[in-house]
């Protein structure tokens, strides 16, 4: 799927529109969720035009792909979630209900989390 720049996270990180900003660097950009599924539910998006995983680990330069996940770890340890745990979750595609068409990892933490998936 091409990028599309009009998509909401492109406009959060130039700054568009607001977000409730918990962790910036170089690489990536963490903001809280507007609908949070928990009562912490963060989410970290890297700072380049990519889609999805796959478009994301095979197209942008190493360093970004190691500032992002870095990112990731140290946005957990911020959201002080190591203690008691937290989930990461990166939905791609149709399938899995991305709605947003940017790269995003999910951070869900706060409380017990149940089984990784809900059945259908
Ligand atoms: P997806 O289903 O694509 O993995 O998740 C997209 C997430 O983005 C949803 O959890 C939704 O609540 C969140 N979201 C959508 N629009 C906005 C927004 O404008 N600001 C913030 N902070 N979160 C948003």
């Amino acid at each position: 799927m091409d990028y599309n720049p009009d998509n909401i996270f492109a406009k959060i990180l130039r700054k568009e529109i607001p977000c409730d900003q918990v962790f910036e660097n170089d690489f990536a950009l963490a903001f809280k969720d507007i609908n949070p599924q928990a009562p912490i539910h963060v989410l970290v998006i890297p700072k380049g035009d990519y889609v999805s995983m796959a478009d994301f680990t095979a197209a942008a330069p190493d360093e970004l792909i190691a500032g992002f996940f870095a990112a990731v770890g140290k946005v957990a340890k911020l959201l002080d979630l190591e203690k008691n745990g937290y989930r990461i979750l990166a939905n791609s595609g149709d399938d899995a209900h991305q709605e947003v068409p940017h790269l995003h990892i999910h951070i869900f933490g706060g409380r017990p989390l149940g089984p990784m998936l809900t059945r259908l």
